[in-house]
């Protein structure tokens, strides 16, 4: 049965696990594609010292292209987070659903929001760290912030908890297999709901009319 292509968005405080999570998910379901924003920070060090690579990690570009980008209607949703410009490639969008893939953003909640008043079949999934103090050690422990950007990001994590309330789904990633597991289920339930196979149902209603 083949399903209308789903956009999930997952959102989350920054170190909860979000970019382990999706990767995690594209390796192991079939059917998803994982969209690679663009964005106008630069590239951090990952924890095993190697750098952000452009294309893989985001698609790094200065503030005047994506100003430009913005203006040509390029974005799905953008957003501006920790004084930088993110945003998702409209046609990455469109070309992974006319391949039949569902498709995943890793995106905050301004975004969350732009892609639900677009899109009301999109499902929202927020990512939450079971404890501040837990969220604060993964932050400290990747070690790719300075201090004063650890504790700006934990100020922003609490700002975006507030929004939690008004996603589709909450996952707690305290253990990673159980809240990979979790994010699974969410995405292949979704992938039944009616709105998304109205044309099994169509189909079927058909041949049941086509006998009398
Ligand atoms: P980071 O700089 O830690 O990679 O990402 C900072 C924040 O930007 C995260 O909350 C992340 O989810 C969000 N973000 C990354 N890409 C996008 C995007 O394309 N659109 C929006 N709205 N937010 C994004």
């Amino acid at each position: 049965m083949h399903h209308r292509e789903v956009t999930f968005v997952i959102s989350g405080p920054s170190g909860v696990g979000k970019g382990t999570i999706c990767d995690r998910l594209i390796r192991e379901m079939d059917g998803v594609a994982l969209s690679v924003s663009c964005a106008t920070r630069a590239p951090r060090r990952l924890k095993d010292g190697s750098m952000e690579t452009d294309g893989v990690h985001y698609h790094f570009i200065t503030p005047e292209r994506f100003e430009a980008m913005i203006d040509e209607g390029d974005f799905y949703e953008y957003a501006c987070v920790h004084s930088g410009y993110y945003g998702t490639s409209r046609s990455f969008v469109e070309r992974q659903k006319e391949a039949g893939n569902d498709v995943i953003l890793e995106i905050d909640m301004q975004g969350a929001l732009q892609v639900k008043a677009t899109d009301p079949s999109a499902v929202l999934i927020f990512i939450l760290p079971p404890s501040y103090e837990e969220l604060r050690r993964r932050l400290v422990g990747r070690q790719s912030e300075t201090p004063e950007q650890v504790e700006k990001r934990l100020s922003d994590g609490l700002g975006q908890l507030a929004f939690a309330y008004v996603y589709d789904y909450i996952v707690v990633n305290d253990d990673l297999d159980e809240a990979v597991a979790a994010v699974a289920d969410i995405i292949r339930v979704s992938r039944r709901r009616t709105v998304n196979n109205k044309k099994t149902l169509d189909d079927i209603k058909r041949s049941f009319l086509e006998v009398k």
